[in-house]
């Protein structure tokens, strides 16, 4: 039977590319989203993939919707944390809920949705966790030390869990994406594309979600498991970590 695999914020961005590159590797994809019912129910009905809506920084819906998946779906098996947000602000003019927004979304989501599956996946002795950081949490960037620092601390609760996990054939690693060609990224004025970022960027173009969708699918495989604790950069050789 196919492994089941989820992947929060799955229907719409990189987590859309990552959501079709898992089902296209073989695996049932369930997807999960916030609030844009709209895109949920475009991507549902365009690629045959079942959707859930809960709010990843609430331990109480995230515990309730894993167990729901897990009883219409089966055990999932690989677990996408993806789903994440910015609410950028120079800090000397970052409020507290800039700052909570992002902390809870991007990082405290990570314990939300690990921690209720992981009994699971020590008893099967099998399970992949892969969270999507950010070349911004590697580097740095100017107004945003509150997304920074969850892209960051992310990369460290991998590299404990990988330790902890390492014996019962559960995986635990990151994926750092560079600049990729979502609407985020297209909405960007074409001269300061061009001017700003494209410069900074040695292969020359901004990398496409099926990029990061190809690097998950690598990890997630079952041939991968001598793979922990790592993070895998794809930025077009912007950063070299
Ligand atoms: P998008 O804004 O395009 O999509 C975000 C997805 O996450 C949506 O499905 C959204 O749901 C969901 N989401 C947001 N907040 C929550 C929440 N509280 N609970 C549940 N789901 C939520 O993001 P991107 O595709 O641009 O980014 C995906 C990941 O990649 C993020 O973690 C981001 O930080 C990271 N990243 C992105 C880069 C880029 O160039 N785009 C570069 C480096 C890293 P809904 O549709 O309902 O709003």
């Amino acid at each position: 039977m196919a492994r089941v695999a989820l992947v929060t914020g799955g229907t719409r961005g990189i987590g859309e590319g990552i959501s079709l590159g898992l089902k296209e590797a073989g695996y049932t994809v369930v997807a999960s989203y916030a609030g844009n019912d709209e895109a949920a129910a475009k991507f549902k009905e365009a690629n045959g993939i079942e959707v859930y809506k809960f709010d990843v920084g609430d331990f109480e819906a995230c515990q309730a919707t894993l167990a729901k998946i897990e009883s219409e779906v089966g055990a999932i098996d690989v677990l996408v944390n993806n789903a994440g947000i910015t609410r950028d602000k120079p800090f000397h003019r970052m409020e507290k809920g800039h700052w909570d927004d992002v902390i809870r979304t991007n990082l405290d989501s990570l314990f939300n949705l690990t921690r209720p599956l992981i009994d699971g996946m020590r008893e099967r002795n099998y399970g992949r966790i892969i969270s999507i950081s950010s070349i911004n949490g590697q580097k740095g960037q100017f107004g945003q030390t509150n997304y920074s620092a969850a892209k960051a601390g992310l990369v460290g609760f991998s590299k404990a869990l990988a330790q902890e996990t390492a014996a019962k054939g559960i995986t635990v690693n990151v994926v750092s994406p560079g600049y990729i060609a979502t609407e985020m990224v297209r909405a960007v004025p074409k001269e300061v594309l061009d001017t700003k970022i494209l410069p900074h960027i040695p292969v020359g173009r901004l990398g496409e979600a099926n990029e990061i969708a190809r690097t998950v699918v690598f990890l997630a495989a079952e041939d991968a498991g001598f793979i922990t604790g790592s993070t895998i950069s794809v930025n077009g050789g912007q950063y070299m970590a």
